[in-house]
């Protein structure tokens, strides 16, 4: 079932966007810079008149110039031929509402490699100009699940969103150990990256409609937009071969939901709205950095469901997005801290293939 693995780290990078209106208007001077449109490090100021200034260093630092197209070429277009090669991969984006996640995932849905296009829309045009041109026959399916306070949704079922969706169960692939899945969601079968964007255009909509509704943040609930893709090969010796690559693409929630060492907040906790599975994620994170006999992937239900991109056998990339602003420090710095110790994560990426 599986070829060759090594360990190898996750990779992470951070997406400082451009001071917004508020922070502009409110004067709120710039604290946090890179080298450049594109580099590795990133320097932090207390006050932009300090002589000093702290660095810190990621595989990849894009700054407030970077563009759709250079992150996802820099970033993402490697994850791609790694699916396309039988291996599961996982992005997520995590950072503080405000700060660019859903821009980095999703951006502009109304077209596919658009200027303002994100992550998943482009790596769906990409993947089926890359597949068209190949000879092998392929299949191509996508679900969309939401996460709020520890119940799933379902994004592309026609249920009414508002009614988490009792159907929905985890369940173990025993075949592939710490390879959780959802038993009763739907998984689309898509023949071109415009069918995706239509689909993905209603999922989203569905989560705003759902969130709106019933006065509830979307900030507060992660979205998996998972796409698999079924490739079968014939070999040189006439054996059939099927390979099998997934590509997980997570919008966590807010980061301002839990506290800089994985603590709750006193105002998220009085207000009981604990996130359950962002607090969890940093436990795991913390666990797997400091080799710990437990690690509690089964305390939340996204570390269950993403238990294998977390020390497992998938390849993983967390895009952390900060906002370069002095009114919004304290949570960058709790982002950059947080991105900073998820580096030391090793995984042993494997191939699926029978
Ligand atoms: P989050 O998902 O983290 O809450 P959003 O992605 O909704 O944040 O971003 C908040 C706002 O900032 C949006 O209007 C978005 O278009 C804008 N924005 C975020 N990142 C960038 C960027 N790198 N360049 C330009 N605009 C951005």
């Amino acid at each position: 079932m599986s070829s060759e693995s090594k360990e190898t780290n996750i990779n992470v990078v951070v997406r400082v966007r451009p001071r917004n209106q508020k922070e502009i208007r409110e004067n709120s001077p710039i604290v946090i810079s890179t080298s450049g449109v594109k580099g590795k490090d990133l320097h932090v100021k207390a006050n932009p008149s300090d002589p000093q200034s702290k660095t810190y260093s990621f595989d990849k630092v894009f700054g407030p110039d970077a563009d759709q197209q250079m992150v996802y070429d820099e970033v993402v277009a490697p994850i791609l031929e790694e699916v396309l090669m039988g291996y599961n991969c996982t992005i997520f984006a995590y950072g503080q509402t405000g700060t660019g996640k859903t821009h980095t995932m999703e951006g502009d849905l109304t077209s596919c490699a658009g200027k303002d296009a994100g992550i998943i829309p482009r790596t769906l045009y990409r993947l089926f100009d890359k597949l068209e041109k190949e000879d092998s026959e392929y299949s191509v399916r996508v679900s969309f699940l939401e996460i709020y306070n520890e119940e799933l949704r379902d994004l592309l079922s026609p249920d009414d969103p508002t009614v988490p969706s009792v159907k929905l169960k985890i369940f173990e692939d025993m075949n592939r150990r710490g390879s959780n899945e959802v038993q009763g969601m739907e998984k689309i079968l898509v023949n071109s990256a415009q069918d995706v964007i239509t689909i993905l255009q209603k999922g989203s909509n569905k989560r705003q409609t759902a969130a709106t509704k019933m006065n509830e943040a979307s900030s507060r609930s992660h979205c998996i937009f998972t796409i698999t893709v079924h490739i079968k090969e014939t070999t040189s010796d006439g054996e059939d071969l099927l390979k099998v690559g997934k590509l997980n693409l997570v919008d966590l929630a807010g980061s301002e939901n839990v506290g800089r060492s994985g603590a709750e907040k006193g105002r998220a906790k009085e207000a009981g709205m604990i996130n359950q599975s962002l607090l969890t994620l940093g436990r795991v994170i913390n666990a797997l950095v400091e080799k710990g006999l437990h690690i509690p992937y089964r305390e939340s239900k996204l570390t269950r469901l993403l238990q294998d991109s977390l020390g497992g056998k998938t390849k993983t990339c967390i895009v952390a997005a900060v906002s370069p602003a002095k009114c919004n420090l304290e949570e960058s710095l709790s982002t950059l801290d947080y991105a900073h110790r998820a580096k030391n994560i090793r995984n042993k990426p494997e191939v699926n293939q029978r």
